[in-house]
């Protein structure tokens, strides 16, 4: 390898004359809670180190794509032996139905998925398609959910239930975010006047069962119950955004946790991406068959993409999959997830700093906060100062946690438990200076 002259410093500086920020998804920038980004060089296993050198125990995981940890040697192969086939083919190949089979089974709430290149694209393309199937406009989301950019997505809530919501971006026309009805987490009073007021217009429900991007909340099983009797009832269907949830919470998804504690739950449509790709471009949406045929080519819903079911992406996703489904995987996960989440609860203790934490199979989420927030409002009461504090004395210690309080966290299979221990020591000195 050629020596590196750069630091972090002047590769933000380049960066930010030809990249608008200097990254190409936001989060990156650190605008959150400031600092220099670190610019990664390379990856493998547990850890990243960046531009000088410097090494960090990885806790973003490409925002939770890398379940196995970086270069795993099986994927590894896979894609490389994928990219010796081509790239690219514009025409179908096996590998994608054996992907699509293998999500099925995982996740048996679908007969069917299409396969996409992002988690915007199968959000989007799912909503479209709810709204195809049913004939309908409208569509329910929730405050601190987050279902990629696509433009109707990006809203926050209006004034009152019968009014519309305000676009999250500039470029939205609020025509385009008219259909779009915007609710409070876990608020089950609200949800029924919503379907009180709306009832025969709405299409679906979307929503991220324990929702990651608003740090970890779950939904509350009778807040869950109500969305699942309400969608029912109205004939609205009900999506499960796991594009962070799917096979990262557990081997079934989110779905699968609540369906141990309600019997016989499922939703209607479940978005998937990040850990089915592996890394790679890969996202995947898919219901009961007769909602899917309502997609083109058999149906009125249109929908393509030139990349989608890209041959080296579904090789990587297919070797990924094929991992995580050993005996034993998920129960070793859970447990390293859940130590660290007790380490740093006990780190926390010990320094008298107020803390709350959670966790499901590989994704976690603490807050600077005594108990754990059920809706966003509550999620954004925590001490934003603080937690800077927290991420940047942290990252010191070589330990990468998102750099946003808002943000989940994720633990792979190449954690070991001395990077899980070097964590908690770290965190024992942040948190006494906090
Ligand atoms: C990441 C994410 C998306 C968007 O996926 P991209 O691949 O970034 O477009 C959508 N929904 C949820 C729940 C996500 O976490």
């Amino acid at each position: 390898m050629t020596p590196n002259t750069e630091t972090n410093d002047s590769l933000f500086a380049r960066a930010q004359r030809v990249i608008p920020g200097g990254v190409n998804s936001p989060v990156r920038a650190f605008r959150a809670v400031g600092g220099t980004p670190r610019f990664v060089q390379r990856a493998q296993g547990a850890c990243f180190w960046d531009a000088e050198g410097r090494r960090y125990i990885d806790y973003i995981g490409s925002w939770g794509p890398m379940i196995l940890g970086h270069g795993h040697p099986a994927v590894l192969a896979a894609v490389q032996a994928a990219a010796q086939e081509g790239f690219s083919f514009g025409a179908p190949t096996e590998r994608e139905i054996e992907l699509a089979e293998a999500i099925l089974e995982l996740v048996p709430s679908m007969d069917m998925v299409r396969l996409v290149s992002s988690g915007t694209e199968a959000a989007m393309s799912g909503i479209r398609l709810a709204r195809g199937a049913t004939g309908r406009n409208k569509i329910i989301k929730f405050e601190g959910c987050y279902h990629g950019h696509a433009d109707a997505l990006l809203v926050k809530a209006g004034s009152g239930l019968a009014t519309f919501g305000n676009p999250t971006s500039a470029g939205v026309p609020p025509e385009v975010v008219q259909h779009t009805i915007v609710l409070e987490y876990n608020n089950i009073e609200m949800l029924e006047q919503a379907f009180a007021v709306h009832s025969r217009d709405l299409a679906c429900l979307v929503i991220e069962p324990i929702a990651g991007n608003m740090n970890f909340v779950r939904a509350s099983l009778p807040f869950m119950q109500r969305c699942r009797e309400l969608c029912t009832q109205h004939g609205a269907l009900l999506v499960f955004d796991e594009v962070m949830t799917g096979c990262r919470v557990a081997l079934g998804s989110a779905q699968s946790v609540y369906a141990r504690a309600l019997p016989g739950f499922e939703p209607d449509m479940t978005i998937l991406g990040k850990v089915i790709g592996g890394g790679m471009p890969l996202a995947a949406f898919g219901a009961r068959r007769a909602v899917m045929q309502q997609l083109a080519p058999l149906g009125p819903v249109y929908q393509a993409g030139t990349l989608s079911g890209n041959p080296v992406a579904t090789a990587c996703g297919l070797a990924t999959l094929r991992e995580i489904r050993k005996p034993g995987f998920f129960e070793a996960l859970s447990a390293r997830t859940r130590s660290l989440v007790d380490g740093l609860t006990d780190a926390a203790k010990a320094a008298g700093v107020p803390f709350s934490a959670d966790c499901e199979g590989g994704m976690f989420g603490f807050f600077l906060l005594p108990e754990l927030p059920q809706n966003y409002a509550r999620v954004m009461q925590s001490d934003s100062a603080r937690f800077n504090r927290l991420f940047h004395g942290m990252l010191e210690r070589g330990v990468y946690l998102a750099p946003a309080l808002y943000e989940a966290g994720f633990v792979s299979a190449a954690h070991t438990d001395a990077d899980i221990a070097a964590t908690v020591d770290a965190a024992r000195e942040v948190f006494r200076s906090l």
